[in-house]
């Protein structure tokens, strides 16, 4: 407490905003970061703005992943600015490695076509550890230890930062309204990275006996899928901003699915990024109601905000966007469509 007394707010709800919060009413909840020891600078303007954004009044625990080892001064840094518990866990070799079943020439031959592409080349066409990433924020992330201690966790990438307050318990919010899922932008994935992934999931909702799903009105089936063309609409879900029940991913229907299309190694032949993967998955198996765009964040990933325009909402947050910056209702952001899907 500063004792500087700004002006104050009613938020819509006083239970769950408080600014000393006390441990027992914590969610067992966590940040997540996947970072590398060179991402240490970017990471702290982005914890530092988080802090005083939102973790400042709650002190979450924060998880970081990296596939290295982290070195002594990034682990220093980070837990002089996290206000929780800063835990620090490598990444399991394991799970980061090409699959026996991958054939690697076939893999260079199409990053080879990738790179010669004459309408322009695909961002990280070339990128082998652009890959194991997105493989890892697919299918590994959630089994790791130290994510295995928690339900609920908060994606944060290096260099994202936060326009509005969130002074209300973000991730009591998301067990009070059973939100297995939470995102605050969405767009269109490039058709380039994924010519395969739909026929996939195809051939696995056949197989396992779930082609229904594709045209099930109580799924979000129609936020990815459009049944006129019988094709991905490439919608998905910004992951580098996401809240999610870890046990809808642990979940056995989850990783069916992920494992299925993991054999296909389409994360290595193609350029699969985790956030169509997990889109389409996400979309399948959870019901209306069980996906929350975060619209009252104001959020900036390059090269894309969500800003709210509110401004009320923008007075009583202290927002310092620029609402005419919002990607919402851009052409190729989903989130309008979402909006319009979940009736809201
Ligand atoms: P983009 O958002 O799709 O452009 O991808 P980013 O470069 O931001 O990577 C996504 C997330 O994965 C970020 O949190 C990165 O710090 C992390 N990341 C990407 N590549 C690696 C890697 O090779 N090793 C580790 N440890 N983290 C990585
Ligand atoms: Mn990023």
């Amino acid at each position: 407490q500063n004792g500087f007394m700004g002006p104050s707010f009613q938020t819509p709800e006083p239970e769950l905003t408080t600014s000393a919060k006390s441990q027992q009413d914590l969610q067992n909840a966590t940040l997540y970061t996947l970072c590398r020891n060179n991402d240490l600078y970017d990471l702290l303007e982005t914890i530092q703005n988080y802090e005083d954004r939102f973790n400042g009044r709650f002190h979450y625990d924060w998880v970081f992943l990296n596939d290295k080892p982290f070195d002594d001064r990034f682990k220093l840094e980070v837990s002089n600015l996290v206000s929780g518990k800063a835990r620090f866990g490598q990444i399991d070799a394991q799970h980061w490695q090409f699959p026996s079943s991958l054939n690697r020439t076939l893999m260079e031959e199409n990053i080879q076509k990738l790179l010669s592409d004459e309408d322009g080349v695909l961002p990280y066409a070339d990128s082998v550890s652009y890959r194991h990433m997105c493989r890892f924020e697919s299918g590994f992330f959630y089994r790791h230890p130290l994510l295995q201690e928690y339900k609920y966790f908060w994606r944060v990438e290096p260099g994202v930062k936060l326009y509005c307050d969130i002074d209300y318990d973000i991730f009591a919010h998301m067990n009070a309204h059973k939100y297995a899922y939470a995102f605050a932008l969405s767009i269109l994935e490039y058709p380039k990275s994924i010519p395969s992934l739909f026929r996939h999931v195809k051939d696995y909702l056949l197989l396992a006996g779930k082609e229904a799903l594709l045209h099930d009105e109580s799924n979000y089936s129609r936020f990815v899928y459009d049944g006129t063309t019988d094709s991905y609409n490439l919608c998905h879900f910004w992951t580098n901003l996401e809240l999610g029940d870890l046990d809808v991913f642990r979940s056995q229907e989850y990783n069916e699915m992920f494992e299925y299309l993991d054999r296909q190694n389409g994360f290595f032949y193609e350029r699969w990024g985790d956030a169509p993967v997990r889109s389409l998955i996400l979309s399948l198996i959870l019901k209306k109601g069980q996906i929350h765009r975060l619209a009252d964040i104001g959020y900036k990933h390059e090269p894309y905000l969500q800003c709210p325009t509110d401004a009320a909402l923008r007075r009583a947050k202290k927002c310092s966007c620029n609402p005419d910056m919002d990607f919402t209702h851009n052409w190729y952001s989903c989130s309008w469509w979402f909006d319009r899907l979940d009736g809201s």
